[in-house]
């Protein structure tokens, strides 16, 4: 009996000495995911009717973590990183809110800064973005927020002389904002109308 004991318990040993590194090979598996950061979907989702409202246990089950740290917390995403390496490889289409679907940006207004952040020169759809200004940093700042969930997406910078219509630059978080590119063909749909006539 004793000696079962025994090895019972020296193999329990070996089992939790080894658990340490299964642990560390798992970690390294989830940081080298390949996944895009920017939402893509083909079709344009459904306009929020009105104010969206949620608490902090459903927000945070709703976004991943990055967008909740973003949109609810007031986050920065890194500057140069893999979400504007995805932004600049967009073509035309549409951005939305990652927290509430309201239209925000389209690419008609995108612009490279070079900033290292997603850059538009005007909101595509004014209604849905508001303003706060803040001294936090010892200076004027215009933050810019989605006025249907109240997210927070970023910042908005005037008079840089940028060669844009409106000398703006709407620089924005692309982790929390969704993208719809624009329908490859009118012409295929049109058939397709003329077809079931
Ligand atoms: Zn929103």
């Amino acid at each position: 009996m004793k000696t079962s004991r025994l090895v019972l318990i020296t193999s329990a040993a070996v089992v939790a000495a080894a658990l340490p590194w299964l642990r560390a090979d798992d970690s390294k598996k989830s940081t080298s995911s390949s996944n895009t950061v920017i939402e893509i979907s083909k079709t344009a989702p459904e306009q929020p009717t009105g104010p969206v409202e949620k608490t902090d246990a459903e927000w945070k089950k709703e976004l991943t973590p990055e967008q909740y740290r973003i949109l609810r917390q007031a986050g920065t995403e890194r500057s140069n990183g893999q979400v504007y390496e995805e932004f600049k490889k967009h073509g035309g289409g549409t951005y939305y809110c990652a927290g509430c679907n309201a239209e925000l940006f389209s690419s008609n207004e995108k612009f490279d800064s070079h900033c290292g952040w997603p850059s538009f020169y005007d909101p595509a759809n004014a209604k849905n973005v508001k303003y706060l200004t803040d001294t936090i940093l010892g200076y004027e700042r215009t933050e810019v927020r989605c006025k249907v969930c109240d997210g927070h997406l970023g910042h908005v910078f005037k008079g840089e002389g940028f060669d844009t219509p409106t000398d703006k630059r709407y620089c924005i978080n692309g982790t929390v904002l969704k993208f719809v590119p624009n329908p490859e063909k009118k012409a295929a749909q049109e058939k397709g109308k003329e077809k079931s006539k």
